[in-house]
This record gives C-alpha cells, structure tokens and sequence, in this order.
C-alpha cells in the first residue's frame, strides 16, 4: 500500500532540510508545493505568473489553484508508491481536498509530522536561510554555508536568498501560518494523525525524531 506523510510546520522550522533527508530514507517522492510554485515561475508558465503576487506578498496561493497542481502532481509515476508532502495542506480546505484525492484511490494520509520551533527562533531561521535556485536545497548562511560562496554543493546552481525570505515578508508569512495554517494542528489531531515534533535541535536530533515517529505510524 502507498504511504503519504505530511511534513508540517511554520515557515523557516527546517521541513526543507528534514524533508531531503527524509526522502532518502523512505523513498518517496517528495512533493513541496512552494518549490512546484518556484518551479513554475522559473519556467514563466501561467500558474507560476498567478502564484508571484501571491508568493511576493507571503500570501497563500489560492486553494483552488494549489489543489489543482498537486492533483495533477499526483498523476506522475514516482508519486505511486507514496509521497512526502511538504508545505500542503496549507488549509482545512486543501486537507480535505487531499482527503478526498487519496481517498479516489483508496488510499489516506499515514501520518503529519509537526515539526515546531517558537517564532523568534523562526525568524532567525528565515534571515540566515539561503536556497539553490536550481535544486531547491537549503542553507544557513550561518551554520551551514555552501562550501563555495553563492554556489550549490550539490548541482553548481545558484545560492540565493528567497524575496520572501527578506526581513519585510518574514514576519507576514509566519502571521499567515498562524492565521491559516495552524487550525490544521488541531484539525490533524482530533483524526489522530499528528505527532509533534521539537524544531529547536539539532539537524540530527529531529531526523531522528522523526524517523521515530514514522516507525510508531506504521505499527
Ligand atoms: P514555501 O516554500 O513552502 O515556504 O512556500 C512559498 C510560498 O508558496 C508560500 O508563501 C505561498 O505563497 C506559496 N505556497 C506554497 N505552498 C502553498 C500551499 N499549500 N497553499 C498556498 N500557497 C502555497
């Protein structure tokens, strides 16, 4: 049977960084909306010039929208055996919507992993946070810089800051989080789907957590 995990948590709380470990491990095809979104602006398709006001901003895209492109995500083959979503569900909205996709094909979310670390602890994250434009993988400009300055260790892609990593959409995309998103903790939980999860470790600490949390779903 196919397995879906749903990594959950605030902006800048590390999902990045767990999620590509993560993938690794259970072999999943790792489905992040906010990198399908960054995908379609690079390609300047008609999605991605809808998504830019909205990303810009720090705002959600609309439901309909994001539903609409991981529904047609989940019609790729890699996507078969399962995924890890990453960023979505973003709302009620878009956790029923993913409700009844599985549900067409008999299948339902395993577990959400809520992975969660205080506001200024977010903040700090965000401001130091540096991103490959071509692979998606993350950084710390502080304890965790590319081994060449701009340059991604893994693909030679450019190194950059995110626009909506800047300090003046920091601060609205964790108040969107907390207006929007986090409705979904008690949401996941009251389904007795949800383990928490301490962002404030180590990289290691809350792989591990993790990994311990996906085991227990499965028993
Ligand atoms: P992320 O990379 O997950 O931080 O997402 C970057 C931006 O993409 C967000 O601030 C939103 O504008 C948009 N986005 C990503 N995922 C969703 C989602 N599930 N629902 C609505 N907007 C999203």
């Amino acid at each position: 049977m196919a397995k879906y995990f749903v990594l959950f948590g605030p902006p800048g709380v590390g999902k990045g960084t767990q999620a590509e470990r993560l993938q690794k491990e259970l072999k999943l095809a790792h489905v992040a909306t906010g990198d399908l979104f960054r995908d379609h602006l690079k390609r300047e398709t008609d999605l991605g010039q809808l998504a830019r006001s909205y990303m810009e901003r720090g705002a959600l895209v609309p439901d309909d929208v994001t539903i609409g492109m991981v529904r047609e995500r989940m019609k790729d083959a890699d996507t078969q055996n399962g995924m890890l979503l990453d960023g979505f569900p973003r709302t009620i909205a878009q956790a029923e919507a993913l409700d009844r996709l599985l549900a067409e094909k008999g299948d339902k979310i395993q577990h959400v992993l809520f992975v969660n670390a205080p506001k200024q602890v977010l903040l700090e994250r965000l401001g130091s946070r540096w991103t490959c434009k071509q692979c998606g993988k993350v950084y710390n400009a502080l304890s965790q810089p590319p081994k060449v300055h701009g340059v991604c260790d893994d693909c030679s892609g450019e190194v950059y800051q995110r626009p909506d990593d800047k300090p003046e959409v920091q601060e609205k995309r964790i108040n969107v989080y907390l207006e929007q998103t986090a409705p979904l903790i008690e949401y996941f939980r009251g389904l007795g789907q949800l383990t928490e999860i301490n962002g404030v470790q180590s990289v290691d600490q809350v792989y591990s957590d993790l990994m311990k949390a996906i085991e227990r779903s499965g028993q």
